[in-house]
């Protein structure tokens, strides 16, 4: 179903959803297009006007409300989460937790968007700023974290007073359904926020970038997809922030526990089953530790167990679809190919059912080098690179050779060196000793191609607000 001024609307015809883990199907929804866009948007800006002039502390209870009922819900939204997407429902309860943060703190913030007076040169004049939501947003978010992707949205666009409109990935809109059911109970006033499914986004694309009065496309997804839609969100000069793909390197100097540094590399790299934009892509470790390092790696990695998300003791889920495991072959086999060492993993899981679902073993490649395609295009599956290097002074530049820079990591325990390389490192996020640099509270965003804006902290409001200068004769 679409949700459109406030309504649930059935559409002409629909879609699968299937459970990435079993094939089976799981549930159908409405499959929009430009007309329903349109409506979406028909709604959207004739909710802004009375929406934008309410006081922040309206604003800010119905955002406590959301964040109450999602808090509430938070198991049913966990499990639906495993049955939709396929991570392990430890996962998904995180996963959720992070989604409500996202809800109260922009709660809070909402009662602090505050303006300023600025000293003028003139002595009969007078500067006062102000901020002003931007008016209708579409927004458009990805199926790997189909919950916190969402609200990390829609918490600071409500706060500003924005109206949205919205289209979830296809592979995941029964946990975006779930996510509007409690802004719907929580009383938003209709045309506030709208739903828009499609099995095909484009023409759902489409119609919002063409469409003058959206005027702020926020967007999560692939670079390759980012580059498009920022493309054309040029033509009427739309606000523009995009939270796009990240090839993460990952520094294990040589003054680190070997052992400690592994167990996060391992923890961090088969999050979601490597399906994250902040998942480690090239792992470095220094020579002189680099054995204990990847032995303990290939340990544990070798361990982890794959399989339903609801099974005790799973931490690898499946991966998306069946394009999503092809390329995460093709990746391997290549690096396999040209040197690269196997140390575990590297090949299709089909047994005890796993050929049901789209799943690939834990896998860790040794002698990764430059030529292998692995080391310059984003993996999201479930593959760990280890590349070991000698020199301290040309590790920045190695780790910065990508065309993105959302995260990056690294390990040492000497602060100089810390501070030195987490300056030099072109990333939007940098863990140091740390494999969860990411809160509510924070900003997170990257550089270069990985995207442009903040989402999270009182900079991730700024993204939903103009800047508007009173100059006045006193
Ligand atoms: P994707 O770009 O294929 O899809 C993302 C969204 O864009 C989906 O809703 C999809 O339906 C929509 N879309 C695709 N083509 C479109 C078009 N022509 N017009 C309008 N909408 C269109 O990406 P994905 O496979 O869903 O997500 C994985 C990617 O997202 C990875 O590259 C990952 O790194 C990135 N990601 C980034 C962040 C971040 O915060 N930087 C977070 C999560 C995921």
């Amino acid at each position: 179903m679409h949700y459109i001024n406030g309504s649930w609307i059935d559409g002409s015809s629909d879609f699968a959803v299937t459970n990435p883990a079993t094939g089976e199907e799981v549930g159908r929804v409405a499959d929009g297009g430009a007309a329903e866009a349109t409506q979406a948007v028909d709604a959207a800006d004739a909710a802004f006007q009375s929406w934008s002039t309410t006081t922040a502390y309206q604003r800010s209870e119905k955002l406590y409300a959301a964040w109450e009922l999602m808090t509430e819900r938070h198991e049913d939204l966990a499990k639906l989460m495993t049955t939709e997407q396929g991570k392990p429902i430890r996962a998904a309860r995180n996963e959720v937790k992070y989604a409500a943060d996202f809800l109260l703190w922009y709660a809070e913030e909402a009662k602090r968007i505050y303006g300023e007076t600025i000293p003028s040169g003139r002595p009969d004049q007078r500067f006062l700023v102000m901020r002003q939501a931007i008016g209708v947003v579409a927004a458009i978010t990805p199926w790997n974290y189909p919950v916190s992707m969402l609200t990390r949205k829609l918490g600071p666009a409500l706060a500003a007073g924005c109206t949205v409109v919205l289209k979830p990935a296809e592979q995941t809109p029964l946990c975006a359904k779930a996510v509007f059911e409690i802004f719907d109970e929580v009383g938003l006033p209709p045309g506030v926020i709208n739903m828009v499914n499609a099995s095909d986004p484009a023409p759902v694309g489409d119609a919002w970038l063409n469409d003058d009065r959206v005027r702020k496309l926020t967007f999560t997804g692939s670079t390759e997809v980012g580059k498009l839609l920022g493309g054309r969100a040029a033509t009427n000069v739309k606000r523009v922030s995009m939270e796009l793909g990240g090839h993460a390197p990952f520094i294990v100097f040589d003054d680190a526990d070997p052992v400690h540094a592994a167990k996060g590399a391992s923890l961090v790299k088969f999050l979601n089953t490597g399906q994250a934009c902040i998942s480690p892509n090239r792992i470095y470790v220094q020579r002189s530790i680099a054995e204990e390092f990847v032995t303990t790696l290939a340990e544990r990695v070798a361990k982890m167990q794959a399989g339903s998300g609801f099974t005790d003791g799973v931490s690898i889920g499946p991966l998306v679809d069946e394009p999503s495991v092809a390329k995460v072959e093709r990746q391997v086999n290549d690096a396999v190919e040209k040197g690269a060492r196997l140390l575990t993993g590297g090949q299709r899981l089909t047994s005890d059912g796993l050929d049901r679902g789209h799943f690939y073993a834990p896998t860790v490649l040794a002698d990764v080098t430059p030529e292998m395609t692995i080391h310059s295009e984003e993996t999201f599956g479930p593959v760990a690179p280890v590349i070991i290097f000698d020199d301290e002074e040309d590790i920045l530049a190695k780790a910065n050779d990508t065309a993105y820079g959302l995260a990056a990591y690294l390990y040492t325990r000497d602060i100089s060196r810390a501070w030195k390389i987490a300056e030099g490192l072109r990333f939007g996020i940098i863990g140091i000793n740390d494999i969860n640099p990411t809160s509510a509270a924070a900003p997170f965003g990257g550089v270069k191609e990985s995207g442009m804006g903040r989402e999270g902290g009182h900079v991730g409001l700024d993204e939903y607000l103009d800047t508007k200068l009173v100059g006045w004769s006193v």
